[in-house]
């Protein structure tokens, strides 16, 4: 106990806030470590935050740094308003969409944004990611919606947090909920994926490339090509989701 009290006090208090934030540090330095891993960036595009609920901060990306040099200690903290919590460094150009979100949404812990080929591709296209095959109805049992592009005073306004309100209002527009579907394409420019953690947000990110990629070739093969059937939408969704999963692959 004595030990704990001494440590604390020969800390500067800087590092004291810094280690209540350590887990989401490490959450979000791990996390943003598997974009370049996954192959979902290039140089310094894209950003994963975690996020903790109880304290009302999530861990992000700073502005500009290399993936090479980050550490759980360069991860910003950051509120829900958008404030600098901790951290000495400028936190991620994209981080009030992020804080948008949280704020919004209380069931998220992760989000992810990448500027990835082929779900930007879809993005540049403006058009959703219609449901072609089992490997999509395994994650979704609807296209995956594309927002459309920002309007003239939204890019002129505050733009990073009215992205945010662009993703809820295209998701109510098609009466979907962020619990019902994780990942989002904004028009002309990228997709942002959500999830109860930072892990599952970049799974869905990986995910999300995946279909997109699968979907551009399903069409250049076939250009006439329907949308996967009611009937293996249901099975597929279901032998992964449903009470009785079985899906294990
Ligand atoms: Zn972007």
């Amino acid at each position: 106990m004595s030990k704990v009290i001494k440590s604390a006090i020969f800390q500067p208090q800087s590092q004291i806030n810094m280690n209540k934030y350590q887990h989401i540090q490490e959450a979000a330095y791990k996390a943003n470590m598997q974009l370049p891993a996954l192959e979902l960036v290039l140089f310094t595009f894209g950003n994963v935050s975690a996020a903790d609920k109880d304290l009302g901060v999530f861990a992000i990306k700073p502005s500009g740094v290399p993936y090479d040099e980050l550490s759980p200690a360069k991860m910003v903290i950051v509120d829900f308003e958008g404030k600098t919590v901790a951290g000495d460094l400028r936190p991620s150009s994209d981080t009030l969409t992020h804080a948008v979100l949280y704020k919004h949404w209380p069931q998220i812990g992760g989000i992810v944004h990448t500027h990835s080929t082929y779900a930007t591709a879809w993005a540049q296209s403006q058009r959703c990611i219609p449901i072609y095959g089992t490997t999509h109805a395994d994650h979704n049992t609807i296209d995956i919606p594309c927002a459309p592009p920002m309007d003239d005073e939204m890019i002129r306004g505050n733009y990073e947090y009215e992205t945010g309100f662009q993703i809820m209002n295209a998701l109510a527009k098609k009466g979907l909920s962020y619990e019902e579907i994780e990942m989002i394409l904004i028009g002309n420019h990228g997709p942002f994926t959500w999830g109860t953690t930072p892990e599952k947000a970049v799974y869905n990110s990986a995910v999300l490339e995946r279909l997109a990629h699968m979907a551009l070739l399903t069409e250049q093969i076939n250009p006439e090509v329907k949308r996967l059937k009611d009937s293996l939408i249901k099975k597929h969704f279901e032998r992964k989701h449903g009470p009785g999963s079985y899906y294990g692959q």
